[in-house]
C-alpha cells in the first residue's frame, strides 16, 4: 500500500510546479506496478468465470468438439465474454460482474459495452437480456483495434479503412515539404506500419494489397498539394533491397505472409497453447499442421494461418536429436542452411526408415555401413551432422536464421526471394556495389537519394521525358544539345566548366564519361584538395546535386549562376553538413566488466579445426583443488569451428561428470559459443545439442 498512499502530485504551470495533491486511491500513471495490479484484479475476474463454468452456471463457447470452452478473453483493458444466450447465463454473468465491481471498485461502463447475439437468438430473449444487463447496444458491426468485429463474405470492403487511413496520413500538410529522403523515412516508419496490425492477423485480399501499394506509390512520386506526377520506376523495383539497387520498400503481400507465418510458427512450437487447443482440433485433427489443408468452409483466420504455414515450409528443417521422428526421404534434414531431402526414389525396404535407424544403438553414432548402403551419395553430408548423444527430441527449426528463430524480417526475405529473382531478371546484369559506393558513403540523405536517382537514370531530363511521350523540348536550355542525364551532369559546357574548376585530384577524366554506373566507383572516390576544407564526405555527389539545382533554377526561374558559383554552392553545403555531423558526438561506450564466479573446479576446452579436411582436434583440461585431468581426441566430419569448440566443451562437461563434481566454471576461447550458451539460444546445428547439454547436466 506504501506505493499507493505515499505519492503526491503537483502540476507544471508555465514551467514551474504548483499545487499539492495527495491521491487517496489508485497508483501513479505510468508506474510499472500498475499493470501488475491490474492483472491481479483481472485474475480474480477470470477465476470467477472459470469457477462458474465448472459449476455449470455459465457455458463458454467452443469452436469444435475437442476444443476448450472459452467464456472470456482479456485484451489490455478490454474484456470479452462468450456465453450461451440464455437467461441463466446472463443472470450468472451479472452476478459475477457485481461481485467483481464490489471487490475491485472498478465499475462496468454500460454505455461503452455491447452485446452481440447470434442470428438465431429469439427476439424476446434478446430483449430480456438487454433489460437484465442494462447493456442496450448491440455490437458486431463495428471495429475493434482497426479490424472488423465480424467477417462476412466481402472482405475487401471491410479493410478499406486501411487505405483511407494511409491516404489521410500521406496528405497531411507536414508531408508536403519533405525531401525525397524525408519521404523515404516517412514511408518506411509511418505509412508502412499502418496496415501491420491487420496484416499480422489476416491475409489481406490481393486487390486491397494493390490499393495499399498504389497509395504508397502515389505518395512516393507525387508532389505536394495532390499534384499527380510520373512514377519513374515500378514499385516492384523499389522493393528490392538497397544492395540490389532498390530502396528496400515493402511488398505488401510478401510482408503480409511474413506476418502470418508468425502465428503459424507459434502453433507449431506450442500446439498446446490456447490458440492451438482451440483451432487444431477443428481444422487439423491429426495434429500435423505442416500437411493439413484448408477446407472451403474454414474461417478466413484459419486460411490466413495456412498462408503463413506455406511460407514457413520454404525454410523449415529438422535438427536431429535422437532421429526418431524424421523420415529419411520425406523430411528435410540433410542441411542446416536450407531445407534438403535426399534424392529418391526410396526403395520399398527403405521407404519407412527414420533417421534413428541410421544410428548405432549402442553409441548413438552414425552407422556408416548402413548409410553407404541406403544413401551413398549423401554420406559426407550426413557424417557432418551430429546427432544428440543423450537422446534429445528432434526439433523443427526455421533455417533462415542462425538461431533457428523465426522473425518477420527473415520471413519477409524468404517470401521475397523468388520475387526478387523475377524482378532482377529484366535488369541489366552489371555488377554494381550499391552498398559500398553509395549507401555507405558519408553524405546527406537527400544527396544520397539524388545520386541514387542519377545512377538509376531516372532524373526528369528532356531526353527521358520525351522517351516517356511527354511533350517537352528535349534540348538543353543552355547549349541546345539533347538533354540526357550524362549531358546535364558532365558534358554540357556549363557542367564541364564546373568540373574543371573543382578541386578534385585523380587521373579520372570527367569529360570522357559515357556510363555513369560503370565509372561511378572511380568517380566517387576522387579526393578533394585541402583548401576546400572537406575531409570526410566525398565532394562528387555534392557537385552533381548542385548542378541539378542550378539546372532547375535556370529552367524554372530563369536564373543562371556562374560555374564558379555552382561549385562553391556544392562546397559550402557539403562543408556545412560535415560540420553538423561532427557536432553529433558519439556516445562513449562504457565497458562493463563482470566478476567471474569463484569456483573450485575450472574446466577449459579448446579446439583446432581444418576447413579443407573438416578434421578437428579437441582438447580439455579440468583442474580441481586436488588434481587435474586432461584429455584430447580428434574428430572428423566437423563442418565448422564453432561446432568443434562446442564438441570440445562437451568433452569437458563429460569429464567433469565422470569426476562427479557439481559446480564447475567452464572456460572456452570461442566468444560465439559462450554467447550462445549464455543466451540459451544456441545457433543451429549440432551445436544445438552440444551447448544444450551443459545446461542439461549442470543447470547453468
Ligand atoms: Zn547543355
Amino acid at each position: 500500500m506504501q506505493c499507493i498512499s505515499s505519492v503526491t502530485y503537483s502540476f507544471l504551470i508555465n514551467g514551474s510546479p504548483r499545487g499539492h495533491v495527495t491521491p487517496s486511491r489508485g497508483i501513479r500513471q505510468g508506474d510499472p506496478l500498475s499493470p501488475y495490479i491490474f492483472i491481479l484484479c483481472s485474475e480474480v475476474l477470470s477465476g470467477l468465470c472459470n469457477k462458474a463454468q465448472q459449476e455449470g452456471l455459465i457455458q463458454g463457447i467452443r469452436v469444435a468438439r475437442g476444443s476448450p470452452r472459452i467464456n472470456h478473453l482479456l485484451f489490455a483493458d478490454d474484456t470479452m465474454f462468450f456465453l450461451k444466450a440464455s437467461k441463466g447465463s446472463a443472470t450468472a454473468l451479472m452476478a459475477i460482474l457485481r461481485k467483481y465491481e464490489e471487490a475491485s471498485g472498478q465499475y462496468i461502463n454500460r454505455e461503452k459495452s455491447s452485446i452481440t447475439f447470434s442470428r438465431k437468438a429469439p427476439v424476446e430473449l434478446k430483449q430480456w437480456i438487454h433489460t437484465e444487463t442494462q447493456i442496450l447496444k448491440e455490437g458486431g458491426v463495428g471495429k475493434y483495434l482497426g479490424l472488423p468485429e465480424h467477417f462476412g463474405r466481402r472482405k475487401r470492403d471491410l479493410f478499406t479503412s486501411i487505405v483511407d487511413r494511409i491516404k489521410q496520413k500521406a496528405s497531411s500538410w507536414s508531408n508536403r515539404y519533405l525531401s525525397t529522403a524525408g519521404k523515404l523515412v516517412m514511408l518506411q516508419s509511418v505509412l508502412t506500419p499502418i496496415p501491420s496490425h491487420s496484416m499480422s492477423c489476416f491475409q489481406l485480399p490481393v486487390s486491397l494489397c494493390k490499393r495499399i501499394q498504389s497509395a504508397f506509390t502515389r505518395y512516393w512520386w507525387d508532389g505536394g498539394k495532390g499534384k499527380k506526377k510520373m512514377a519513374w520506376i515500378s514499385w516492384e523495383k523499389l522493393t528490392l533491397p538497397k544492395d540490389s539497387g532498390g530502396l528496400g520498400l515493402r511488398d505488401i503481400q510478401a510482408f503480409n505472409e511474413a506476418f502470418l507465418a508468425k502465428i503459424s510458427i507459434r502453433l507449431l512450437d506450442n500446439p498446446n497453447g490456447l490458440l492451438g487447443r482451440t483451432l487444431l482440433p477443428k481444422y487439423c485433427p491429426d495434429g500435423n499442421l505442416l500437411s493439413c489443408t484448408s477446407p472451403s468452409a474454414a474461417s478466413h483466420g484459419w486460411h490466413s494461418i495456412l498462408v503463413g504455414r506455406d511460407l514457413l515450409l520454404k525454410k523449415l528443417g529438422w535438427v536431429i536429436g535422437n532421429g526418431a521422428s524424421i523420415n529419411i526421404w520425406d523430411d528435410p534434414w540433410l542441411n542446416l542452411d536450407s531445407p534438403l531431402r535426399p534424392m529418391g526414389p526410396a526403395t520399398q525396404q527403405t521407404s519407412s526408415l527414420v533417421v534413428s535407424d541410421l544410428l548405432l544403438p549402442a553409441t548413438g553414432e552414425w552407422n556408416i555401413n548402413l548409410i553407404q548402403e541406403v544413401l551413398p551419395f549423401e554420406e559426407q553430408r550426413i557424417l557432418c551432422l551430429q546427432p544428440s548423444t543423450k537422446g534429445a527430441r528432434d526439433v523443427l527449426k526455421w533455417l533462415g536464421t542462425k538461431d533457428g528463430k523465426y522473425s518477420v524480417k527473415f520471413g519477409y526475405h524468404a517470401a521475397m526471394e523468388e520475387l526478387k529473382e523475377e524482378i532482377l531478371e529484366g535488369e541489366a546484369t552489371m555488377e554494381f556495389d550499391w552498398k559500398k559506393t553509395l549507401w555507405n558513403l558519408k553524405l546527406a540523405p537527400k544527396v544520397k537519394m539524388f545520386t541514387w536517382k542519377s545512377l538509376k537514370g531516372i532524373l526528369p531530363v528532356g531526353e527521358r521525358l520525351l522517351a516517356r511521350h511527354i511533350n517537352v523540348d528535349p534540348r538543353c536550355k543552355r547549349c541546345g544539345s539533347s538533354e540526357s542525364v550524362n549531358h546535364l551532369l558532365f558534358h554540357c559546357p556549363f557542367a564541364r566548366d564546373v568540373w574543371n574548376l573543382s578541386p578534385l585530384v585523380g587521373s579520372f577524366d570527367v569529360s570522357g564519361m559515357t556510363d555513369l554506373r560503370a565509372d561511378w566507383t572511380e568517380l566517387q572516390a576522387l579526393k578533394c584538395l585541402p583548401p576546400s576544407g572537406i575531409t570526410s564526405t566525398p565532394l562528387v555527389p555534392w557537385i552533381l546535386w548542385s548542378l541539378w539545382k542550378a539546372r532547375n533554377k535556370y529552367v524554372f526561374d530563369n536564373f543562371s549562376g556562374s560555374p564558379a558559383e555552382t561549385l562553391s554552392q556544392a562546397i559550402v553545403v557539403a562543408r556545412e553538413w560535415e560540420i553538423a555531423q561532427q557536432l553529433v558526438e558519439k556516445k562513449a561506450h562504457v565497458k562493463v566488466s563482470v566478476a567471474l564466479p569463484q569456483m573450485k573446479v575450472v574446466a577449459q576446452s579448446d579446439a583446432a579445426w581444418s576447413e579443407s579436411s573438416l578434421n578437428a582436434g579437441l582438447g580439455w583440461f579440468v583442474s580441481t583443488p586436488e588434481n587435474h585431468t586432461e584429455g584430447s581426441r580428434s574428430a572428423s566430419f566437423i563442418p565448422s569451428v564453432l561446432i568443434a569448440e562446442g564438441l570440445a566443451l562437451r568433452e569437458g562437461v563429460e569429464a567433469c561428470r565422470s569426476l562427479g563434481v557439481k559446480e564447475v566454471r567452464f572456460e572456452s576461447d570461442s566468444a560465439q559459443l559462450i554467447k550462445a550458451i549464455n543466451r540459451r539460444e544456441p545457433p543451429l546445428g549440432d551445436l544445438w545439442y552440444c551447448v544444450g547439454y551443459p545446461s542439461f547436466v549442470y543447470g547453468i
